[in-house]
């Protein structure tokens, strides 16, 4: 049985690629700081080692007796918002502490990384849908920490023999039955339009409505969270390092996706306008045909209504989220 060291296994899509491991058939060890993750995300099948990535002695104490056939890396700081506030924050968790892991993994002899990075590497793009090989301008301290540790990763494969996926998530959305998005505070879409839907928030501020779109808000590309499991499960065991995009190739406006809310949870979703959230790009589109050519990724959740009811029956069967 192959056992993965899941760093970030208590977070929002750790938690599900955790229990996407577990079902077919990998051993997993979660660890986690808890600092934004929760204990009942954690899959209760995996083993828990509680631990922060600036812990480097540990971290390397726990990659050297755990015999790992690979490491899945999600243990980071993730807001475009609060990176554009703090951006040492985003320096220090997302690549010094980076490094950490990517010793360890050099200290436990562990060959195979995956690491969860993201569209905002992009910045503003030159054109959508984005390609791998399409510049990479970050326009937020967020995206330019995962540049920097794609490649960190990259220099560590040719010097250390490390093969690494780094993984451009576009917008991650929706829900397994057990697993889903919880954060406190919240500040993401999709979890805060539903909460709106619920009746726990008056309404939803929209960042902006003129932007350079058709109808004037942000257009992003929401792909569900078993998309991504499945596709870090390929990754881990691709013949070579490479750095795969990972969308639906489809871009919704907030506007949209508030549309398609209304019509999965049949609610009335208030919303104001506000001013842009500095570090917002106008779009982002993701062409992941280099993962389904190479990998063989074949995602499961095409369009918006299904993700988003994913996230409604995971909110309507876990009233507090996960606090206990
Ligand atoms: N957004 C918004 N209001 C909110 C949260 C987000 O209008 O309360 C917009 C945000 O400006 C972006 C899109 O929704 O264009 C997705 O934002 P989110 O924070 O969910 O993900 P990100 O794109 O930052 O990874």
């Amino acid at each position: 049985m192959k056992h993965i060291l899941v760093a970030g296994g208590a977070g929002y899509i750790g938690s599900a690629c955790t229990e996407y491991l577990l079902n077919n058939g990998y051993a997993v060890t979660v660890y986690d700081s808890l600092v934004t993750g929760h204990l009942d995300a954690i899959d209760p099948r995996a083993k828990f080692i509680p631990g922060d990535l600036a812990d480097r002695e540990k971290i390397i104490k726990v990659a050297k007796e755990g015999n790992f056939y690979g490491i899945m890396h999600f243990a980071a700081a993730s807001l475009v918002g609060e990176s554009m506030v703090d951006p040492s924050k985003y320096f220090r968790n997302n690549i010094a502490n980076g490094i950490n892991l990517a010793d360890a993994a050099v200290a436990g002899n562990i060959k195979n990384f995956v690491f969860s990075s993201t569209a905002a590497t992009f910045g503003q793009p030159e054109k959508c849908p984005i390609s791998e090989n399409d510049p990479q301008k970050p326009i937020n301290p967020y995206g330019e920490s995962k540049l920097c540790f794609e490649k960190i990763l990259n220099w560590y494969s040719q010097i250390h023999g490390i093969k690494y996926a780094a993984l451009r998530y576009f917008n991650a959305a929706g829900a397994t039955e057990n697993f889903g998005e919880a954060h406190n505070p919240e500040t993401h879409l999709i979890p805060i339009i539903l909460q709106v839907a619920a009746g726990e928030r008056e309404k939803l501020m929209v960042y902006g409505n003129d932007y350079n779109t058709p109808d004037g808000s942000c257009v992003r590309d929401y792909i569900h969270i078993l998309d991504l499991a499945q596709a870090h499960m390929l990754a881990l065991d691709a013949p070579e390092s490479g750095h795969y995009n990972l969308g639906t190739g489809k871009g919704l406006s907030v506007f949209e996706i508030i549309k398609a809310a209304e019509k999965v949870s049949g609610k009335k979703i208030n919303f104001e306008i506000a001013p842009r959230r500095p570090g917002d790009p106008d779009t982002l589109i993701a062409c992941s045909d280099r993962i389904k050519k190479l990998l063989g990724w074949k995602p499961q959740f095409e369009n918006a209504e299904a993700i988003i009811e994913s996230a409604w029956k995971w909110k309507l069967n876990h009233k507090n989220g996960y606090l206990r």
